[in-house]
């Protein structure tokens, strides 16, 4: 047996409801004290093992997202201390797991949004192109994306039956059309926001249960859980495929296991074995870690993982750095986009190259005129005190500078006065591309224009007196490269036949 809680059992106050996951108590007349026990449900029965630290981890999950999406909505939370309302010889039971909410009425539909097409709905869409009623294009695969996140409400089951969905007019009918919308305009504004913040912490929430409440005045608010792994199907992204069901952070490790056992689905179901319980608090660990760890904290643990594998394995080249000084023998002009690294381009090892970036790759022209410009300021370091013996202008598909320049942003914004005059260091290739190439389509330009920009960088490198004095007397070379990101494909300008050609991949 593990140190789990399995049910709570507190009595200083009076037990209203045990749910399948969590235990109800009344407090007053306006408020409950709700406690997220470490129960597990899968095919709708209790699991008889508990799953240690699973009801704090959900309500460490909840309360981050309740505190997250409050401008949206208000939620039942009042902020008061569970332990506060317990006896002592209870606390234990609350800490970390329980929350005391103002009492609602709760609305009678369980409000779910689908942005992707998982389970149910993709069963559903394979039958008849369509989800929950809503007709869909033609063409989607299993775990595609949705054009537009869904709104399907089901009724709500009483504990042991299974939720029914229903059509959004039926949801009309229920709660009234105002109403209505206002759940499915909510839940539409909460899992966009919640899906957009997720998938840059590497989690794609694909589909989410809201439940809401109103107090006495009719206001709504967001109660139950928010946007838990229990409430969710959350992929990992970076296991993400469209066309296959990806693993998922919640229960389905139980649920493979359940499924291998030869259990009936019926109550009561087996105990559940250690290893199986060890791994599924893993999950729901790693679902919490993902979502609310700061993308600081991710860095940190990018130099923790960094230090191990480089510093403390390579101390010697470190040493060796440090004693030689800075000597790298080429200076690499890229992109300060951070897809087209030009040392994890070229795998490079620490200082290896002197790397100059700024938008786009722009080398501006000789500048005598007082003016100053970076990128000027650092060629000037390397190839006069470090004396490179190359320069690389290193380009890009894709460019977001190119396309701006390609958009004509520059002379939208006048407030942006240093992207202006990155701009007209940059639209000559512009205009170049322009008129050779009117008709073509955005691509084609953008592509010709991200090209060009590497010709008119070597070009305006030459207009520095020290450089032109260095390439002339052959201590320097100069070279265009550009980096398909499509391909994953390395081109370099080639002088003679005009043209960016590959370099060998092999
Ligand atoms: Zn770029």
């Amino acid at each position: 047996m593990n140190n789990a809680l399995f049910q709570s059992d507190i009595k200083s106050l009076k037990l209203l409801n045990r749910g399948k996951v969590r235990d109800i108590y009344e407090v007053d007349k306006d408020l409950l004290l709700i406690v997220t026990t470490d129960r597990l449900s899968a095919f709708d029965v209790v699991m008889p093992t508990p799953i240690p630290d699973k009801g704090c981890i959900l309500t460490e999950i909840s309360n981050f997202w309740f505190a997250r999406l409050e401008h949206i909505v208000p939620n039942h939370l009042t902020g008061i201390d569970p332990a506060s309302l317990v006896q002592e010889n209870e606390s234990e039971q609350v800490a970390g797991r329980a929350i005391v909410v103002k009492k609602l009425k709760p609305l009678p539909i369980e409000a779910i949004v689908r942005g992707y097409l998982a389970g149910s709905g993709w069963k559903e869409y394979k039958a008849g192109r369509s989800v929950c009623g809503i007709h869909l294009p033609e063409g989607l695969g299993e775990a595609d994306k949705l054009p537009e996140p869904l709104f399907t409400p089901s009724t709500k089951a009483e504990t042991g039956a299974h939720d029914e969905n229903i059509s959004y007019e039926e949801a009309e009918k229920m709660l009234g059309k105002d109403l209505a919308a206002r759940v499915r305009d909510t839940c539409i504004a909460l899992y966009k926001e919640a899906a957009s913040y997720a998938r840059g912490q590497g989690i794609i929430i694909a589909d989410t249960k809201f439940e809401f409440g109103q107090d006495s005045q009719g206001k709504l608010y967001l109660i139950d859980e928010a946007l838990t792994p229990d409430s969710s199907r959350f992929w990992p992204a970076d296991q993400y495929e469209p066309g296959k069901n990806p693993p998922s952070f919640d229960k389905q490790y139980v649920r493979d296991w359940l499924e291998s056992s030869g259990w009936d689905k019926k109550f009561p179901s087996p105990e559940l074995p250690e290893n199986v319980v060890a791994k599924t608090t893993e999950k729901y660990r790693l679902a919490l870690k993902y979502l609310t760890q700061s993308h600081v904290d991710k860095l940190v643990s990018g130099y923790v993982r960094f230090r191990k594998n480089n510093y403390e394995k390579n101390q010697d080249l470190f040493e060796r750095l440090i004693k030689q000084g800075q000597s790298p023998r080429t200076i690499v002009v890229g992109c300060c986009d951070s897809r087209v690294d030009p040392a994890i381009v070229t795998d490079c090892d620490p200082g290896d190259l002197f790397t100059i970036r700024n938008v786009a790759n722009l080398v501006p022209p000789f500048e005598d005129s007082g003016k100053f410009h970076g990128t000027s300021a650092a060629l000037e370091y390397g190839v006069r005190n470090l004396e490179v013996e190359n320069i690389i202008v290193l380009g890009h598909a894709h460019c977001g500078g190119i396309k701006s320049l390609l958009d004509q942003k520059d002379e939208d914004e006048p407030k942006h006065s240093f992207i202006s005059g990155w701009m007209k260091v940059a639209s000559q290739a512009r205009n170049r591309v322009l008129s050779r190439m009117p008709g073509k389509s955005k691509d084609q330009q953008a592509r010709a224009c991200e090209q060009e920009a590497i010709l008119v960088s070597l070009d305006n490198l030459l207009t520095f007196p020290w450089i032109l004095e260095r390439v002339a007397s052959k201590k320097l070379a100069l070279h265009g490269w550009y980096f398909d990101m499509e391909k994953g494909e390395l081109l370099h300008y080639n002088p003679i036949s005009n043209r960016f050609e590959a370099f060998p991949s092999d």
